[in-house]
């Protein structure tokens, strides 16, 4: 266990190894304080590869103490190598880090999620919580079915069936709010001051956000220890992105990267829910909350993000930039990366791959450099964004000829 306790991001402030997220002092975030010269000596490439492919290899990085019990089966998803993809957009090398394929609940969330429960284990609470915009609704609640805890989950009351339902089906307490995700959060914020729950994003918030570091520390891995030129991150509430700028630099410091890192960070926002994006593009130090998201990239749909400056100060400083899609064209996202790569993935990904593009085109992204692309859900669960929108199959009666005529027009089509 190489964790010494958490820290303000803000003035250093030092606290214990608990439950606690803001700094009585100064109001900053708390983070995971680690002994990393300690960690320095213990970890190597080889330790590494000697493990288990899911994200607990990276375990002298991830703040749990003891043996691994929860979430034993999360991450080490594929890095797809995109050629299709690279040629349609015009660029040279280009990968796919495939989050929509994670185990248990198809979203990146399951990386955040184990680390938040094994912490709620570890601190003794009973029941775990959390304020989602969906996909961690279906991670919190499958997680903690599996590790037998009682579980309550709020969302806004206009999510996607698919995240209803794919939340529901684990029995957890679900409650809808009327009221977008900043509502939901403040509530929660409220009913964890009163009730002693363990809030995977609220009082558990320093230690679930060290899960995301996995999903970088993979990427890395599977380059064969060289980090990208570019990589591009969806960012809800900035906390995944920030991250990824954590996980480079620990591998840095351990001596874990075969070259200097050079990663230029790029964030991804839908023009329905953009306060990280405008800040960056508008060059201005303070994020300006969106106070009623509209987009159909709902689990993006954050109007006030808590890591939204550093997310946005990342970005600046590694030389990266942030972009934002209309609805339109976050569609287009996703039918170009099923249609070149054969990966369906939700609306947030949508967003990925058309920011990618505009990047791409706008010149802000190298074409002759790698970049990676952080895909981070399915499509499955977000049917009704392409209800409409793709061509309507055929339908015949069960006869050769009928069969015939259908084939002559879509030929004739091409
Ligand atoms: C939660 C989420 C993100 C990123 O969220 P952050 O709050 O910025 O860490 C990205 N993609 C999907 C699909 C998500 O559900
Ligand atoms: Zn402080």
């Amino acid at each position: 266990m190489f964790v010494k306790g958490l820290k303000c991001r803000e003035c250093g402030k030092e606290y214990p190894d608990s439950p606690l997220y803001v700094c009585d002092y100064c109001f900053g975030p708390l983070e995971v304080d680690y002994d990393y010269d300690k960690i320095k000596k213990e970890i190597t490439i080889d330790k590494i590869k000697s493990r288990e492919p899911n994200m607990w290899r990276y375990q002298e990085l991830l703040p749990i103490k003891g043996e691994i019990t929860i979430g034993k089966n999360v991450g080490y998803t594929p890095l797809v190598k995109a050629d299709n993809l690279a040629k349609a957009l015009g660029v040279k090398k280009l990968y796919v880090k495939n989050d929509s394929v994670n185990f248990p609940t198809l979203s990146f969330k399951d990386r955040v999620v184990s680390v938040a429960v094994a912490k709620a284990k570890e601190f003794g609470f009973k029941i775990v919580a959390c304020a989602s915009t969906g996909n961690l609704a279906n991670s919190v609640a499958a997680l903690t079915a599996s590790a037998g805890y009682e579980s309550y989950v709020f969302i806004p009351s206009n999510l996607e069936i698919g995240k209803v339902l794919g939340t529901l089906i684990y029995d957890t307490n679900l409650i809808k709010i009327n009221g977008s995700y900043d509502r939901v959060n403040r509530l929660c914020t409220e009913i964890a001051g009163k009730h002693d729950w363990a809030f995977v994003n609220i009082n558990l918030r320093p230690y679930y956000a060290e899960g995301s570091k996995s999903l970088t520390f993979e990427m890395i891995e599977q380059l064969g220890f060289k980090v990208p030129d570019n990589i591009v991150v969806p960012m809800a509430g900035g906390s995944l992105i920030t991250k990824v700028g954590k996980a480079i630099d620990e591998f840095e410091y351990c001596g874990l990267l075969k070259e200097k890192p050079k990663t230029k960070i790029f964030g991804a926002q839908a023009k329905g829910c953009n306060p990280i994006t405008a800040a960056v593009k508008e060059k201005r130090e303070f994020i300006k909350p969106v106070r009623t998201p509209n987009t159909i990239a709902k689990s993006l749909a954050i109007g006030n993000p808590a890591d939204g400056y550093y997310a946005s100060d990342l970005m600046n400083k590694t030389g990266g930039y942030g972009e934002d899609v209309t609805d339109e064209e976050i569609v287009e996202g996703m039918k170009l990366l099923a249609s070149t790569e054969g990966i369906f993935t939700e609306t947030a990904g949508g967003v990925t791959v058309a920011v990618a593009k505009k990047l791409i085109d706008k010149g802000y992204i190298n074409k002759s450099e790698t970049t990676v692309l952080a895909i981070t859900g399915n499509g499955l669960k977000t049917l009704e964004a392409l209800t409409g929108k793709l061509k309507e199959p055929a339908t015949i009666e069960p006869n050769l000829e009928e069969f015939e005529k259908v084939l002559a027009k879509i030929r004739e089509k091409k």
